[in-house]
């Protein structure tokens, strides 16, 4: 990611509230090793956003709500984006792909 090699590891995290972490000093994401399909795919994305932040150094920022950023991009933007992607295969022009 941005050069930089970040490493993705499957361990028990215990906690049934925690499915992933990202460390910036070790450059891992931590999955909970029970995660299957969508909740993997998704987890997976939002630890690559907290490393996506860190790298950019946007994370070390005085003033800045990290988790709230990441869960509007997990929440708001990439289904936002999914949509748009799948209408903008299936007919490339704009006016039909308009995202709502
Ligand atoms: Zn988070």
């Amino acid at each position: 990611m941005a050069g930089v090699r970040v490493l993705i590891k499957f361990r028990d995290l215990g906690d049934d509230d925690c499915y992933g972490a990202y460390s910036h000093r070790r450059k891992v994401i931590e999955i909970d090793k029970t995660l299957k399909g969508k909740d993997l795919h998704d987890t997976i994305r939002h630890e690559m956003l907290h490393a996506a932040l860190g790298i950019s150094g946007l994370a070390y920022c005085e003033s800045y709500e990290e988790e709230a950023i990441v869960r509007c991009m997990d929440e708001i933007f990439f289904p936002a984006w999914e949509r748009f992607s799948k209408r903008f295969k299936e007919k490339p022009t704009l006016g039909s792909a308009q995202e709502k």
